[in-house]
């Protein structure tokens, strides 16, 4: 029965609208009971806890199987993480230790040891570490399911199209719906970067998230329509959004052609100006959906998230492997290699407890300070740079000294493989992301000394207004619009353009329409994004003459606050 429509504003976390009845997913094992075993019943306890380790990494390799054959192996690869974790000894190992010592039941102490990764995970500041308590959660119920012998939320069977709704969806019950029926997803719980999210936007489906209390207050049956695009869910909507629901479907449905017919046409504005698009990667597996995006290249690979996924530091030859596969896949397009940007926000096994990670030992100055491990990386970029166009870039960089001292790094690497009679690219591009402050504002003498900048706004945002970019409560003055970010990037641009490299932008600024229009009208020549925005800013800049642009972006720059800016690009139909 109807009770009139609600309204609930969530993250918007993969695009589309949809319209279906609400499945409420209530997962079970919130607690779990303890129970003591005898001494002849441990034993077969340990085998119980062997076979549902087997039995759900089973159904995970059948997961990842289905979802490589519909989605493509860059998806697919979420679920090797899943399965190193059930493979981990700290957590199968640990285990199976404790049922022999404390002789308790394998749910119990299974949980425990899960709930134990859970807790040291969510306390990590760094937002991918948090959201990829998911996926230990995801393992922690896969395996108390295999244990109890039943059936996971949302593989039971529907005859009408649903949304499911839960407190939290594990990757792979996103992954492991009956796609038939299920339309969308709504969750109380998780982030835009979430594997969920990544998921959800694979199978194309619109998926909301962070609507605090949904699962709770939308009872089973209701009617919803969920807008990924906005991060709205609509319950038991009433007759005038219906009818706005039927005319977004058709509009979006138009949109979604054209887009495709744009992947393999260039990014040129009616002028003639020609613009580099690029993505941001995170993992190898990437390449395949940036090539179907239709990319000019990689403008940014997040090499960190390697060594984040893999739990150790992978060596010299795994590392290389990656580059070279990647350097294959693209060429002749450029990959930007971005060396490690890890810091105490991101790796615990680096983990030194630091009052504020962001401005502590991160980055460039944790390569400059463990030498053997940037020295690793850097040698296997150099060899596989033979492979393909490879480029390098340092990530924080906040002044010359710190550039000199990367750049003697790589020359000495250079000698060392001359030395040894290995190939390398002896012209290979090097650069610097202009992040912090302090770059931007020595930009002009930066400049002299590589071959181009990418500006990482999302950092240079935080450090110029002094908001933590992963901070609900100061979010709304993270503002890629106040006018002193805007007067760096301007700054930014001059330098490089005066010494004649080339400038890009592969902060989430690049990924937006109305921020790429004001990026590339203050000159910026090459914009880097995540693989699903390609296409509509293609579109933006195809549409969109540069005099345009140009023009926007010196009447924007004299304007004193961001207030004024927004309501100056409304005024010009933007944003
Ligand atoms: C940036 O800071 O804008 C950037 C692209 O790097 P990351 O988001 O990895 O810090
Ligand atoms: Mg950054």
């Amino acid at each position: 029965m109807s009770t009139g429509q609600r309204r609930f504003q969530g993250i918007a976390a993969a695009p589309g609208i949809r319209m279906g009845r609400a499945v409420t997913v209530h997962r079970k094992y919130d607690s779990v009971d303890r129970r003591e075993l005898e001494e002849h019943e441990v034993e077969s306890e340990l085998a119980r806890f062997d076979r549902a380790v087997q039995e759900a990494l089973h159904d995970l390799s059948m997961v990842q199987q289905r979802i490589a054959a519909d989605m493509g192996e860059d998806t697919a690869h979420i679920f090797r993480a899943h399965q190193a974790v059930l493979e981990d000894p700290e957590v199968v190992d640990v285990t199976k230790a404790r049922i022999r010592k404390e002789r308790q039941n394998a749910e119990y102490l299974f949980n425990d040891v899960m709930h134990g990764w859970i807790t040291h995970l969510s306390a990590i500041q760094n937002p991918f570490f948090r959201e990829r308590t998911a996926d230990f959660e995801d393992i922690r119920h896969r395996v108390l399911e295999k244990l109890s012998g039943v059936t996971g939320p949302g593989r039971e069977s529907f005859s009408e199209s649903v949304i499911l709704v839960a407190h939290a969806l594990s990757p792979s019950d996103t992954a492991d719906i009956d796609r038939r029926w299920v339309c969308g997803f709504v969750t109380d719980v998780g982030g835009p970067t979430s594997h969920t999210a990544i998921v959800a936007r694979g199978l194309g489906l619109p998926a909301v998230v962070g609507v605090s209390d949904a699962a709770r207050q939308i009872p089973d049956g209701t009617l919803l329509i969920i807008d990924g695009n906005t991060g709205t869910v609509y319950a038991d909507p009433d007759s005038d959004t219906l009818r706005r629901f039927e005319e977004a479907q058709a509009r979006l449905s138009v949109y979604e052609t054209e887009l495709r017919t744009l992947v393999h046409l260039p990014a040129v504005t009616p002028d003639g100006h020609n613009v580099e698009l690029g993505a941001n990667i995170e993992l190898p597996e990437e390449v395949e959906s940036a090539l179907r995006h239709g990319v000019d290249g990689i403008g940014l690979y997040r090499t960190e998230f390697q060594f984040l996924l893999d739990h150790a530091l992978p060596t010299e030859e795994e590392q290389y492997k990656h580059y070279r596969t990647i350097a294959q896949k693209m060429a002749p397009r450029p990959v930007i290699i971005r060396t490690l940007d890890l810091g105490a926000d991101k790796l615990p096994a680096l983990e030194t407890p630091e009052d504020n990670p962001a401005l502590g030992f991160r980055g460039i100055r944790l390569c400059l300070g463990r030498p053997e491990m940037f020295k690793t990386q850097l040698r296997a970029i150099l060899r596989a740079s033979v492979e393909g166009n490879l480029r390098i870039m340092f990530p924080m960089i906040s002044g010359l000294e710190e550039l000199r001292q990367a750049m003697t790094v790589i020359r000495e690497l250079q000698e060392d493989l001359d030395r040894e009679e290995t190939a390398y690219d002896r012209g290979i591009p090097i650069g610097i992301m202009i992040e912090v402050p302090s770059a931007a504002l020595t930009a002009s003498d930066l400049a002299q000394e590589v071959d181009f900048f990418s500006i990482g706004t999302n950092d240079l945002i935080q450090y110029t207004v002094a908001v933590d970019r992963g901070n609900a409560q100061v979010s709304s003055l993270y503002d890629p619009f106040h006018p002193a970010v805007l007067h760096l990037i301007s700054g930014v641009v001059k330098a490089a353009h005066e010494k004649k490299i080339w400038v890009g932008v592969c902060g989430a600024m690049a990924g937006d329409p109305v921020s790429a229009c004001v990026l590339l009208g203050l000159g910026v020549d090459e914009l880097s994004m995540s693989a699903i925005d390609i296409p509509s800013i293609k579109k933006f800049v195809r549409s969109t003459s540069y005099a345009d642009m140009q023009d926007i972006a010196r009447a924007v720059a004299k304007l004193p606050t961001s207030n004024a800016i927004r309501e100056y690009l409304r005024s010009r139909g933007l944003a």
